[in-house]
């Protein structure tokens, strides 16, 4: 299988090119065309596998077709080493396309978070700073279309689960949801059913 089985838009073949991918991983060879169809996935996989590009390119791929200028997907993440990851993964493979990302995390000011959340179309947050950032209603969720909860069990072990169910109490219904974690405790398959 190569990339171009997905027909994905041309802005993120592009994007492809200049990360230097060529050929989907398993991970990415099973989990997008599952997304394409509208499906929930749980994706049971490690830090290595290419993950992050197994949710970052439907993603990019559905919001090129859109309207930009809300946040229509938003990515929780447990660490700010792991946001930053996610947040530069979309910047490369999206870098042909005007989709703006932006990270969301604690330890530093909520300012300027505030200021590029107004034109943000994809938010990858840690669930401390991004509970605040709903309590200050300096977050709008209302058009998310795509959840992503990667790194769950690290989640789990950091004591996030009830921010993460806080989290979901803020997000519209209906939206398609992936979550990524390399074990499966029984927790973890509670919250992945509930999501
Ligand atoms: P991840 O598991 O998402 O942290 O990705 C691990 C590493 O693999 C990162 O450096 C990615 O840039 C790289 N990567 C992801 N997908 C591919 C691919 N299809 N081909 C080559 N490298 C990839």
């Amino acid at each position: 299988m190569n990339f171009e089985t997905f027909n994905f838009h041309p802005s993120l073949v592009a994007g492809l090119a200049a990360a230097g991918y060529e050929t989907p991983t398993p991970i990415q060879a099973r989990a997008i065309p599952q997304v394409f169809k509208g499906r929930d996935v749980m994706g049971l996989a490690q830090t290595g596998t290419g993950k992050t590009a197994a949710f970052v390119l439907p993603i990019l791929n559905r919001l090129v077709q859109g309207q930009s200028g809300s946040v229509r997907a938003l990515i929780v993440a447990p660490t700010r080493e792991l946001a930053e990851q996610i947040h530069q993964a979309i910047e490369t493979l999206g870098r042909k396309t005007r989709i703006r990302s932006v990270a969301v995390y604690g330890g530093v000011g909520i300012n300027p978070q505030i200021q590029k959340l107004k034109h943000a179309d994809i938010v990858v947050a840690c669930p401390g700073r991004l509970l605040d950032h709903i309590g200050r209603s300096t977050i709008d969720l209302s058009q998310l279309e795509v959840l992503v909860v990667d790194e769950a069990d690290q989640m789990l072990d950091m004591g996030f689960i009830p921010d993460i169910r806080r989290i979901l109490k803020n997000l519209p219904r209906r939206r398609q949801a992936m979550v990524f974690s390399a074990t499966m405790p029984p927790e973890i398959r509670c919250l992945t059913g509930d999501i």
